[in-house]
Protein backbone atom coordinates (compact mmCIF):
# COMPACT_ATOMS: atom_id res chain seq x y z
CA UNK A 1 0.00 0.00 0.00
CA UNK A 2 2.88 2.27 0.67
CA UNK A 3 4.39 1.75 -2.52
CA UNK A 4 0.97 2.23 -4.60
CA UNK A 5 0.16 5.78 -2.25
CA UNK A 6 3.56 6.93 -3.91
CA UNK A 7 2.88 6.08 -7.51
CA UNK A 8 -0.81 7.62 -6.97
CA UNK A 9 0.47 10.76 -5.82
CA UNK A 10 3.11 11.09 -8.00
CA UNK A 11 0.14 10.89 -10.79
CA UNK A 12 -1.10 13.84 -9.14
CA UNK A 13 2.35 16.20 -8.91
CA UNK A 14 4.39 14.86 -11.51
CA UNK A 15 6.88 17.45 -11.45
CA UNK A 16 7.25 21.22 -9.68
CA UNK A 17 5.29 22.80 -11.96
CA UNK A 18 2.34 20.72 -10.95
CA UNK A 19 2.86 21.64 -7.60
CA UNK A 20 2.98 25.53 -8.76
CA UNK A 21 -0.54 24.92 -10.62
CA UNK A 22 -2.05 23.31 -7.49
CA UNK A 23 -1.30 25.76 -4.59
CA UNK A 24 -2.31 28.73 -7.25
CA UNK A 25 -5.64 27.18 -7.77
CA UNK A 26 -6.08 26.62 -3.87
CA UNK A 27 -5.59 30.78 -3.56
CA UNK A 28 -7.22 31.53 -5.80
CA UNK A 29 -10.10 29.49 -4.82
CA UNK A 30 -9.40 31.17 -1.43
CA UNK A 31 -10.42 34.23 -3.50
CA UNK A 32 -7.03 35.46 -2.73
CA UNK A 33 -5.71 38.71 -4.27
CA UNK A 34 -2.04 38.82 -3.70
CA UNK A 35 -0.22 35.80 -4.66
CA UNK A 36 3.61 35.35 -3.73
CA UNK A 37 5.15 32.42 -5.37
CA UNK A 38 8.78 31.25 -4.88
CA UNK A 39 10.92 28.15 -5.84
CA UNK A 40 14.49 27.08 -5.01
CA UNK A 41 16.17 24.40 -7.02
CA UNK A 42 13.59 24.46 -9.91
CA UNK A 43 11.09 23.90 -7.44
CA UNK A 44 12.46 20.61 -6.21
CA UNK A 45 14.27 21.95 -3.10
CA UNK A 46 10.92 24.41 -2.26
CA UNK A 47 7.93 25.79 -3.54
CA UNK A 48 6.42 27.75 -1.67
CA UNK A 49 3.19 29.88 -2.29
CA UNK A 50 1.74 32.57 -0.11
CA UNK A 51 -1.62 34.36 -0.31
CA UNK A 52 -4.33 36.99 1.46
CA UNK A 53 -6.91 34.80 0.42
CA UNK A 54 -9.87 33.26 3.23
CA UNK A 55 -7.19 30.71 5.24
CA UNK A 56 -8.61 27.50 6.57
CA UNK A 57 -10.41 27.84 10.29
CA UNK A 58 -8.48 25.89 13.39
CA UNK A 59 -11.59 23.01 13.35
CA UNK A 60 -10.89 21.84 9.65
CA UNK A 61 -7.27 22.31 9.25
CA UNK A 62 -5.88 18.84 10.09
CA UNK A 63 -7.65 17.49 7.18
CA UNK A 64 -6.34 19.16 4.49
CA UNK A 65 -3.46 17.17 3.56
CA UNK A 66 -6.09 14.04 3.92
CA UNK A 67 -6.64 12.23 0.55
CA UNK A 68 -10.28 13.44 -0.41
CA UNK A 69 -10.78 15.92 1.51
CA UNK A 70 -12.33 19.17 0.03
CA UNK A 71 -13.62 21.78 1.10
CA UNK A 72 -15.49 22.28 -2.22
CA UNK A 73 -17.53 19.83 -2.83
CA UNK A 74 -20.33 18.13 -1.91
CA UNK A 75 -20.07 14.44 -1.57
CA UNK A 76 -22.45 13.84 -4.72
CA UNK A 77 -21.91 12.30 -8.30
CA UNK A 78 -24.26 15.81 -8.57
CA UNK A 79 -21.73 18.25 -7.54
CA UNK A 80 -19.23 16.79 -9.82
CA UNK A 81 -21.28 18.28 -12.35
CA UNK A 82 -21.11 21.93 -11.47
CA UNK A 83 -17.62 22.36 -10.61
CA UNK A 84 -17.27 26.07 -9.99
CA UNK A 85 -14.09 25.97 -8.36
CA UNK A 86 -9.99 25.66 -9.36
CA UNK A 87 -10.30 22.51 -7.14
CA UNK A 88 -12.36 20.43 -6.32
CA UNK A 89 -10.38 16.40 -5.79
CA UNK A 90 -8.85 16.95 -2.93
CA UNK A 91 -5.60 15.27 -3.67
CA UNK A 92 -2.97 18.43 -4.11
CA UNK A 93 -2.10 19.06 -0.72
CA UNK A 94 -2.25 15.15 -0.11
CA UNK A 95 -0.15 14.27 -3.04
CA UNK A 96 2.60 17.11 -1.95
CA UNK A 97 2.91 15.41 1.48
CA UNK A 98 3.38 12.07 0.15
CA UNK A 99 5.96 13.00 -2.31
CA UNK A 100 7.43 15.67 -0.37
CA UNK A 101 6.98 17.45 2.83
CA UNK A 102 4.12 20.03 3.42
CA UNK A 103 4.37 22.92 5.62
CA UNK A 104 1.34 24.80 6.05
CA UNK A 105 0.45 27.89 7.99
CA UNK A 106 -3.19 29.20 7.58
CA UNK A 107 -5.41 31.96 9.44
CA UNK A 108 -8.98 32.99 8.69
CA UNK A 109 -9.25 37.08 9.25
CA UNK A 110 -11.52 36.79 11.77
CA UNK A 111 -9.71 33.94 13.90
CA UNK A 112 -7.68 34.86 16.29
CA UNK A 113 -4.40 32.43 16.49
CA UNK A 114 -2.87 30.66 13.09
CA UNK A 115 -2.63 26.72 12.21
CA UNK A 116 0.88 25.04 11.89
CA UNK A 117 0.51 21.93 9.68
CA UNK A 118 3.33 19.81 8.89
CA UNK A 119 3.11 16.22 6.65
CA UNK A 120 5.55 14.17 5.40
CA UNK A 121 4.21 10.76 4.56
CA UNK A 122 1.97 9.16 7.06
CA UNK A 123 3.03 11.98 9.90
CA UNK A 124 0.84 14.85 10.40
CA UNK A 125 1.08 17.27 12.82
CA UNK A 126 -0.78 20.16 13.65
CA UNK A 127 -0.14 23.11 16.40
CA UNK A 128 -1.13 26.26 16.81
CA UNK A 129 0.71 29.28 15.97
CA UNK A 130 0.79 33.14 15.14
CA UNK A 131 0.96 34.56 11.69
CA UNK A 132 -0.73 36.83 9.22
CA UNK A 133 -4.30 36.33 7.52
CA UNK A 134 -4.55 34.27 4.70
CA UNK A 135 -1.98 30.94 3.86
CA UNK A 136 1.23 29.54 3.14
CA UNK A 137 2.35 26.55 2.11
CA UNK A 138 5.88 25.16 1.06
CA UNK A 139 6.46 22.01 -0.48
CA UNK A 140 10.44 20.87 0.39
CA UNK A 141 12.41 18.14 -1.19
CA UNK A 142 10.06 16.97 -3.67
CA UNK A 143 10.01 13.59 -4.59
CA UNK A 144 13.12 12.93 -2.08
CA UNK A 145 11.22 9.59 -1.65
CA UNK A 146 10.45 8.84 -5.36
CA UNK A 147 14.04 8.39 -6.84
CA UNK A 148 12.81 6.98 -9.95
CA UNK A 149 10.82 10.88 -10.52
CA UNK A 150 13.49 12.68 -9.36
CA UNK A 151 15.79 11.25 -12.03
CA UNK A 152 13.37 12.10 -14.80
CA UNK A 153 12.79 16.06 -13.65
CA UNK A 154 13.91 18.69 -16.30
CA UNK A 155 16.60 20.72 -15.53
CA UNK A 156 15.76 23.60 -12.79
CA UNK A 157 16.54 26.13 -15.50
CA UNK A 158 13.47 24.40 -17.80
CA UNK A 159 11.43 24.18 -14.91
CA UNK A 160 12.25 27.79 -13.59
CA UNK A 161 10.88 28.53 -17.32
CA UNK A 162 7.73 26.51 -17.04
CA UNK A 163 6.92 27.90 -14.27
CA UNK A 164 7.41 31.52 -15.36
CA UNK A 165 5.20 30.79 -18.64
CA UNK A 166 2.08 29.19 -16.66
CA UNK A 167 2.28 32.13 -14.19
CA UNK A 168 2.62 34.51 -17.24
CA UNK A 169 -0.96 33.10 -18.22
CA UNK A 170 -2.74 33.33 -14.83
CA UNK A 171 -1.63 36.87 -14.86
CA UNK A 172 -2.92 37.05 -18.21
CA UNK A 173 -6.39 35.39 -17.29
CA UNK A 174 -6.28 36.92 -13.78
CA UNK A 175 -5.72 40.73 -14.12
CA UNK A 176 -6.41 43.12 -10.64
CA UNK A 177 -4.54 40.57 -8.67
CA UNK A 178 -1.12 41.21 -7.25
CA UNK A 179 1.58 38.71 -8.54
CA UNK A 180 5.35 37.86 -7.34
CA UNK A 181 7.74 35.60 -8.47
CA UNK A 182 10.82 34.87 -6.60
CA UNK A 183 13.17 32.14 -7.89
CA UNK A 184 16.38 31.24 -5.92
CA UNK A 185 15.42 34.10 -3.42
CA UNK A 186 15.90 36.45 -6.29
CA UNK A 187 12.69 38.80 -7.17
CA UNK A 188 11.58 37.08 -10.44
CA UNK A 189 8.70 39.42 -11.43
CA UNK A 190 6.27 41.53 -10.11
CA UNK A 191 2.74 41.99 -11.94
CA UNK A 192 -0.15 43.88 -10.86
CA UNK A 193 -2.09 44.93 -13.79
CA UNK A 194 -5.22 46.43 -13.56
CA UNK A 195 -6.84 44.94 -16.71
CA UNK A 196 -6.24 42.59 -19.69
CA UNK A 197 -4.44 45.34 -21.41
CA UNK A 198 -2.31 45.92 -18.47
CA UNK A 199 -1.83 41.83 -18.05
CA UNK A 200 -0.44 41.61 -22.09
CA UNK A 201 2.30 44.47 -20.68
CA UNK A 202 3.19 43.50 -18.15
CA UNK A 203 3.82 39.88 -19.50
CA UNK A 204 4.66 40.88 -23.17
CA UNK A 205 5.93 44.30 -22.72
CA UNK A 206 4.60 48.52 -22.96
CA UNK A 207 4.44 47.98 -26.53
CA UNK A 208 2.45 44.83 -26.76
CA UNK A 209 -0.66 47.03 -24.81
CA UNK A 210 -0.58 49.57 -27.89
CA UNK A 211 -1.30 45.86 -30.22
CA UNK A 212 -4.74 45.01 -28.77
CA UNK A 213 -8.39 45.66 -28.74
CA UNK A 214 -11.05 44.68 -25.89
CA UNK A 215 -13.26 42.27 -26.12
CA UNK A 216 -16.21 43.04 -24.34
CA UNK A 217 -19.02 40.62 -24.95
CA UNK A 218 -21.19 39.13 -21.86
CA UNK A 219 -19.15 36.12 -21.46
CA UNK A 220 -16.39 35.99 -23.82
CA UNK A 221 -13.90 39.21 -22.41
CA UNK A 222 -10.02 39.64 -22.72
CA UNK A 223 -8.41 41.59 -25.82
CA UNK A 224 -7.61 40.44 -29.24
CA UNK A 225 -4.46 42.01 -31.65
CA UNK A 226 -5.29 45.26 -34.01
CA UNK A 227 -5.50 43.79 -37.40
CA UNK A 228 -2.88 45.53 -38.80
CA UNK A 229 -0.01 44.91 -36.07
CA UNK A 230 -0.40 41.14 -36.00
CA UNK A 231 2.29 39.39 -36.86
CA UNK A 232 2.38 34.85 -37.15
CA UNK A 233 3.06 34.29 -33.64
CA UNK A 234 1.32 30.40 -33.02
CA UNK A 235 2.22 30.66 -29.32
CA UNK A 236 -0.04 33.74 -27.79
CA UNK A 237 -3.34 32.66 -28.05
CA UNK A 238 -4.67 32.16 -24.39
CA UNK A 239 -7.74 30.73 -23.48
CA UNK A 240 -9.87 30.44 -20.15
CA UNK A 241 -12.84 28.63 -19.01
CA UNK A 242 -14.44 29.58 -15.80
CA UNK A 243 -10.60 31.28 -14.95
CA UNK A 244 -9.09 28.47 -15.44
CA UNK A 245 -5.86 28.99 -17.81
CA UNK A 246 -6.53 26.25 -20.78
CA UNK A 247 -5.05 24.43 -23.64
CA UNK A 248 -7.26 25.63 -26.30
CA UNK A 249 -8.99 23.29 -28.30
CA UNK A 250 -8.15 24.15 -32.19
CA UNK A 251 -11.73 24.83 -32.75
CA UNK A 252 -11.46 28.17 -30.27
CA UNK A 253 -8.26 28.74 -31.96
CA UNK A 254 -9.88 29.07 -35.33
CA UNK A 255 -12.85 30.77 -34.40
CA UNK A 256 -10.76 33.46 -33.27
CA UNK A 257 -8.66 33.62 -36.74
CA UNK A 258 -12.73 33.17 -38.57
CA UNK A 259 -13.49 36.46 -36.36
CA UNK A 260 -10.87 38.02 -37.95
CA UNK A 261 -12.53 37.42 -41.43
CA UNK A 262 -10.29 38.52 -44.02
CA UNK A 263 -8.87 41.56 -41.95
CA UNK A 264 -5.86 39.07 -41.19
CA UNK A 265 -3.24 37.64 -43.98
CA UNK A 266 -3.44 33.55 -44.39
CA UNK A 267 -1.02 31.98 -41.72
CA UNK A 268 -1.09 34.97 -39.48
CA UNK A 269 -2.23 34.04 -35.53
CA UNK A 270 -3.44 36.61 -33.66
CA UNK A 271 -2.37 37.33 -30.54
CA UNK A 272 -5.42 36.87 -27.51
CA UNK A 273 -6.44 36.44 -23.99
CA UNK A 274 -9.61 35.66 -23.49
CA UNK A 275 -11.64 34.74 -20.74
CA UNK A 276 -14.50 32.62 -21.73
CA UNK A 277 -17.60 31.80 -19.27
CA UNK A 278 -19.42 28.97 -19.15
CA UNK A 279 -22.22 27.50 -17.36
CA UNK A 280 -20.68 25.14 -14.91
CA UNK A 281 -22.60 22.05 -15.86
CA UNK A 282 -21.45 22.97 -19.56
CA UNK A 283 -18.32 21.92 -19.04
CA UNK A 284 -16.14 19.38 -17.17
CA UNK A 285 -12.35 19.72 -16.13
CA UNK A 286 -12.44 16.69 -14.55
CA UNK A 287 -11.01 14.99 -18.06
CA UNK A 288 -6.78 15.07 -17.15
CA UNK A 289 -5.13 15.25 -14.20
CA UNK A 290 -3.84 18.46 -15.07
CA UNK A 291 -6.97 19.99 -15.77
CA UNK A 292 -6.14 22.17 -18.40
CA UNK A 293 -7.96 19.73 -20.52
CA UNK A 294 -11.75 20.81 -20.39
CA UNK A 295 -14.37 19.07 -22.14
CA UNK A 296 -17.08 21.48 -23.41
CA UNK A 297 -20.24 20.35 -23.43
CA UNK A 298 -21.39 22.33 -26.80
CA UNK A 299 -17.87 23.22 -28.39
CA UNK A 300 -19.43 24.66 -31.70
CA UNK A 301 -21.88 26.81 -29.36
CA UNK A 302 -18.53 28.19 -27.45
CA UNK A 303 -16.58 28.52 -30.80
CA UNK A 304 -19.80 30.68 -32.26
CA UNK A 305 -19.53 33.01 -29.70
CA UNK A 306 -15.72 33.49 -29.54
CA UNK A 307 -16.42 34.02 -33.13
CA UNK A 308 -18.83 36.73 -33.02
CA UNK A 309 -17.23 38.62 -29.73
CA UNK A 310 -13.92 38.83 -31.69
CA UNK A 311 -15.52 40.20 -35.00
CA UNK A 312 -17.60 42.40 -32.82
CA UNK A 313 -14.45 44.31 -31.03
CA UNK A 314 -12.80 44.59 -34.45
CA UNK A 315 -16.18 46.13 -35.80
CA UNK A 316 -15.85 48.80 -33.18
CA UNK A 317 -12.71 50.02 -34.06
CA UNK A 318 -12.27 50.38 -37.61
CA UNK A 319 -9.33 50.91 -39.13
P1 LIG B 1 -8.99 20.78 -3.42
O1 LIG B 1 -8.42 22.08 -3.88
O2 LIG B 1 -9.29 19.86 -4.56
O3 LIG B 1 -10.14 20.94 -2.47
P2 LIG B 1 -6.42 20.43 -2.07
O4 LIG B 1 -5.70 19.21 -1.63
O5 LIG B 1 -5.76 21.30 -3.07
O6 LIG B 1 -7.84 19.98 -2.59
O7 LIG B 1 -6.77 21.30 -0.78
C1 LIG B 1 -7.48 20.69 0.28
C2 LIG B 1 -8.31 21.71 1.04
O8 LIG B 1 -7.44 22.58 1.78
C3 LIG B 1 -9.15 22.64 0.16
O9 LIG B 1 -10.43 22.07 -0.12
C4 LIG B 1 -9.27 23.89 1.03
O10 LIG B 1 -10.33 23.74 1.96
C5 LIG B 1 -7.97 23.89 1.82
N1 LIG B 1 -6.95 24.80 1.24
C6 LIG B 1 -5.86 24.43 0.54
N2 LIG B 1 -5.13 25.50 0.18
C7 LIG B 1 -5.77 26.59 0.66
C8 LIG B 1 -5.51 28.02 0.63
N3 LIG B 1 -4.44 28.52 0.00
N4 LIG B 1 -6.40 28.83 1.25
C9 LIG B 1 -7.50 28.32 1.87
N5 LIG B 1 -7.78 27.01 1.94
C10 LIG B 1 -6.95 26.14 1.35
MG1 LIG C 1 -6.59 22.30 -4.76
Amino acid sequence: PHVSRLIAAGEVVSRPLDVVRELVDNALDAGATRLEVEVEGGGLAVVRVRDNGAGIPADSVALAPVRHATSKLEPTAAAVEHVSTLGFRGEALWAAAQAGELHLVTRPAAQVGASEVRAAGEDVTVRRTSAPAGTTVTVRNLFARLPARLRTQAPAAVEVREITALLGRYVLHHPGLHWRLTVDSEARLTHAPADHRGAVASVYGPLSANRVLRVEAEDVRGVVSRPELTRARRDRMHFSVNGRPILAPPELEKAVIEGFAELLPAGVAPLCVLDLTVAPEDHNPNVHPAKQVVALADLPDVAARVRAAVAEALAAHPL
